[in-house]
């Protein structure tokens, strides 16, 4: 039997790396509308660091030790590396990470904590990169459409 062709996707490659990091969940059903986001704030592409969770995982007081080490040595490696300006921080209504981790304490208290995870994390890469834009938003559905709410920066 033949190898099958190979697959050549229609979208144009472009060899020059994005300006913008987005930071969020790996939950599928925000995946575009991040991106429709981010076109929306003048970049029209992106790297993206997708973990269940998102900038949950910054936290390292808040989440596992050893994700925390990992993603934020991700951020680091592509903020360096792909000489990145802009990052972008982003949380969603209905996660389920914060569910599994936090659902004892109920909807307001994950959101709460969530904003708190934002802040940190966006403190921790801003401390680290000082010269960084760091944008934070909240996601979350509205009727077919998603709605994402600027959340303003902390101090
Ligand atoms: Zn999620």
């Amino acid at each position: 039997m033949a190898d099958p062709a190979p697959f050549v996707s229609r979208v144009p490659f472009e060899s020059v790396h994005p300006k913008a990091l987005a930071v969020y969940c790996s939950d599928g059903r925000f995946t575009e509308a991040v991106e429709d986001l981010a076109h929306h704030l003048g970049h029209p592409r992106i790297d993206t660091l997708t973990l269940p969770g998102g900038p949950a995982l910054l936290n390292r007081w808040a989440s596992d030790y050893l994700e925390s080490e990992g993603i934020t040595r991700a951020a680091k490696f592509l903020i360096e590396g792909h000489h990145i300006e802009d990052v972008l921080l982003l949380a969603h209504a209905g996660c389920g990470y914060y569910q599994a981790r936090h659902s004892a304490l109920g909807p307001d208290i994950a959101l709460e904590q969530q904003l708190k995870d934002l802040h940190f994390g966006a403190k921790e890469i801003q401390t680290a990169y000082p010269h960084l834009r760091i944008h934070l938003f909240f996601a979350r559905p509205k009727g077919k459409t998603v709605e994402f709410e600027s959340i303003p920066r902390q101090g």
